[in-house]
């Protein structure tokens, strides 16, 4: 272990959940990253306790005394061991599909904080929400509302909902990630939010709780959400002055994260405080319980993928590259976004030579990257950390080219806890049926699969 107090400050981490020691090793919390990368094998998600506590505090902290709910959203990374971290802490849970529900209520989240979004619930989905009891459905249509009514009668149990409002607000994030613009598929258009709460105040089993609206992802600055205050408080006033009194006023997720050592996210205790001040300046309706969805700035920063460098080689014209053995099948976000993170190497290497380097992975699609032209000094063999991969990360993994899903771990001061069993292309396979077509195959399964697993974890010192 290195002593914290001798460490260098790291440029990402708010708090020590990542730092180098003075020879220049990258740690989470006690734990050499080294060690894990050893143990666990590569590529691995490395999660730190402590840099997930401390976000959800700083929300809390910022919301004080103030009606509030924290609605941590599922989808940045759903893994059940974080989910009970968070629940741990008292927050709730913003889920987007009976799947992610199950996993909340699994990792022991209360039914009573969980608000469902998401434009395509199913009838499934919304029974089991409704069994489960869940705290409100955030309808993104009016025939959302007519199959949530559907299924109440059907089952005699009451729905408690909420609108969520396309409020065409442009957050100024990247397109990928926006999510309140007028053409985007989200939410509720303005001119039918107050008939669909005329009409959902006439159904008999459904009760109105509330209002909520989402504008993008990785938002810069407050602005935007102030805009956002406006059109919300403008509905819940108009309500109130129809007879239809809301409890609570969802203002989404999307505080951002530093990717880049250079940008500086809203945090918390600045973003906070300023819409708190806006809902108590611009709603009529006093105490109204002010509730946030965040995803990615509760998670992001608390993580890194590892992985390490396979081979060197170099281009027909000048372009040189690290191919790593992590992909875009556990971090998509650069090949579907073009998204920065960060990339450094664990232990410093002295003897390599410095150059820049298109860092890939194996995967069989040219927009399988990781980061472009970073200047490095690395060779085959070494390990790399990639920053702020915590969000919509592992949430995001997929099995494309027969890759298993990665490992993850959760450092909490000196220990380390696995969320998850290794998987091998062995496990993929396993479910998927055999039609019998091939009389004579090549080899046996049985074969083929004790070969397989011969071969696992094998390496060359
Ligand atoms: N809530 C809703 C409805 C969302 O669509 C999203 C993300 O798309 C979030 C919360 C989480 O946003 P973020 O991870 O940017 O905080």
């Amino acid at each position: 272990m290195a002593d914290r107090n001798l460490t260098r400050p790291d440029e990402l981490s708010q708090g020590l959940s990542f730092y180098r020691s003075p020879e220049g090793e990258l740690f989470c919390e006690d734990i050499p990253l080294r060690d894990l990368a050893r143990r666990f094998g590569t590529p691995l998600y490395v999660y730190s306790r402590a840099g997930i506590a401390e976000r959800l505090e700083a929300y809390e902290k910022a919301f004080g005394e103030e009606p509030h709910q924290v609605c941590y959203a599922v989808k940045a990374a759903s893994t059940r061991g974080i989910l009970e971290l968070v629940a741990r802490q008292g927050a709730g849970f913003d889920c987007v599909s009976g799947g992610e529900i199950l996993r909340a209520l699994e990792a022991g989240g209360d039914p009573k904080k969980v608000v469902f979004s998401g434009v395509g619930k199913s009838v499934a989905d919304i029974a089991f929400a409704l069994r489960a009891g869940i705290k409100c459905f955030n309808i993104e249509s009016p025939a959302e509302l007519d199959r949530i009514h559907a299924v109440t009668e059907r089952l005699g149990i009451e729905a408690h909902v909420s609108v969520r409002v396309n409020p065409n607000i442009d957050a100024h994030v990247d397109a990928h990630v926006a999510t309140g613009l007028g053409d985007s598929k989200f939410g509720v258009k303005l001119t039918e939010v107050i008939p669909l709460y005329e009409k959902a105040a006439k159904l008999p089993m459904i009760r109105i709780e509330g209002i909520s609206c989402h504008i993008g992802s990785q938002v810069e600055s407050a602005e935007p959400y102030l805009r956002m205050v406006t059109v919300l408080a403008g509905f819940v006033n108009e309500l109130a002055r129809r007879g239809i009194v809301l409890h609570h006023i969802d203002l989404g997720g999307g505080a951002g994260v530093a990717y880049h050592p250079d940008e500086k996210p809203l945090e918390p205790s600045e973003l906070i405080p300023a819409l708190i001040k806006a809902v108590r300046r611009e709603v009529s309706v006093p105490d109204i319980e002010i509730f946030v969805e965040p995803g990615r700035s509760v998670i992001a920063q608390a993580a890194v993928l590892l992985t390490t460098v396979q081979y060197l080689k170099s281009g027909l014209f000048e372009r040189q590259f690290a191919i790593v053995d992590a992909s875009m099948t556990e971090l998509v976000r650069p090949a579907i976004y073009g998204s920065y993170h960060l990339i450094e190497p664990v232990v410093p290497n002295p003897k390599a030579q410095r150059q820049i380097l298109n860092i890939v992975g194996p995967v069989c699609e040219s927009t399988d990257f990781l980061g472009n032209d970073r200047n490095l000094a690395i060779e085959a063999g070494d390990l790399l950390a990639i920053r702020t991969a915590g969000a919509y990360g592992m949430a995001m993994a997929s099995t494309y080219n027969s890759r298993p899903l990665p490992m993850e771990v959760l450092v909490d001061g000196s220990r380390v806890i696995p969320l998850r069993r290794p998987q091998t292309a062995l496990d993929l396979t396993r479910d998927e049926e055999t039609l019998g077509l091939v009389k004579n195959p090549g080899m046996s399964e049985e074969a083929v699969r004790s070969l397989f697993a011969q071969s696992l974890g094998m390496s060359i010192e």
